[in-house]
């Protein structure tokens, strides 16, 4: 394949990915007001159905300069921050498969996983991001799919799949483990039911030997951010933030670049010691 078949190919993935995140947009709204998928969207002010012209992603916020074309009132930069996030988390898992499982068969199978686990990340990191909370119907469900996911790998056995079996489902029970004793012992950690969930989740997502850099990547990541907001309202103390956004940037960056993220650490020997036995 040539250069230009390979832009074009990556630009199409691309575009896919907007349109999922526009998707991510509405699904996260919906399911915290219990409405149901199907429908057309509207205008939250004016009640207005919403046309083709307002849906286009990225492309009708600038448009239309961040306001509703109906009601006229300012949107969310949210809405095409998901959309771009999505794009390039879109690029970035693709290249990942295209990298390490264009050989392997099962290459469909493993685009669905790699789709089905960013989609998920992304909608707990949006949820929790604009409503401080993960949504326990989501993310049960999520954890459902994963595990079946983890399952199949143990199944088909010898690596074909971009998840780990039973690696996965230890990691799931170690990651959530420590989250239930934090949930358990600490007062006032801001972590409840849904936490545990979702750290299972991302547990299963990155295996036991993903651990480690999940926990580590999300934890400096989120105390960056965080120290940047304690200095910006000019206070070191009672400074809060959503850390699910965090658990799911690392997820995925271990999910797509787990090798040279052990390597980088210099775990990735003591790993594939482990991995024997599993
Ligand atoms: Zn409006």
């Amino acid at each position: 394949m040539n250069l230009i078949m390979e832009i074009i190919l990556i630009l199409q993935i691309f575009v896919l990915g907007l349109v999922w995140g526009s998707f991510l947009n509405m699904a996260v709204y919906r399911v915290k007001h219990n409405l149901s998928f199907s429908g057309r969207s509207f205008c939250d002010h004016t009640k207005e159905k919403l046309t083709w012209k307002d849906l286009i992603p990225l492309l009708s916020y600038f448009f239309y300069k961040g306001r509703c074309r109906h009601c006229k009132k300012k949107l969310p930069a949210i809405y095409p921050i998901v959309e771009f996030t999505t794009g390039l988390v879109f690029v970035l898992g693709f290249w990942y498969l295209w990298n390490n499982f264009l050989d392997k068969p099962l290459f469909g199978l493993n685009l669905f996983i790699i789709v089905i686990y960013s989609l998920f990340f992304l909608f707990f990191a949006v949820y929790d991001y604009l409503y401080w909370e993960v949504n326990v119907k989501a993310i049960k469900l999520a954890l459902v799919i994963s595990a079946l996911f983890s399952l199949t790998a143990i199944v088909l056995s010898d690596k074909q799949l971009v998840v780990s079996g039973i690696s996965g489902y230890l990691g799931a029970l170690i990651a959530g483990l420590i989250i239930y004793l934090i949930v358990k012992f600490t007062k006032g950690s801001g972590m409840g039911e849904g936490d545990i969930y979702l750290m299972a989740f991302a547990g299963l997502a990155v295996g036991i030997e993903g651990l480690i850099p999940l926990f580590l990547i999300s934890s400096v990541s989120g105390s960056i951010i965080g120290i940047i907001k304690a200095l910006r309202v000019g206070k070191l103390h009672g400074v809060q933030i959503q850390f699910v956004p965090f658990i799911s940037f690392a997820a995925l960056a271990v999910l797509f670049w787990k090798d040279s993220i052990l390597k980088l650490l210099s775990l990735d020997e003591f790993f594939l010691l482990i991995s024997e036995y599993l």
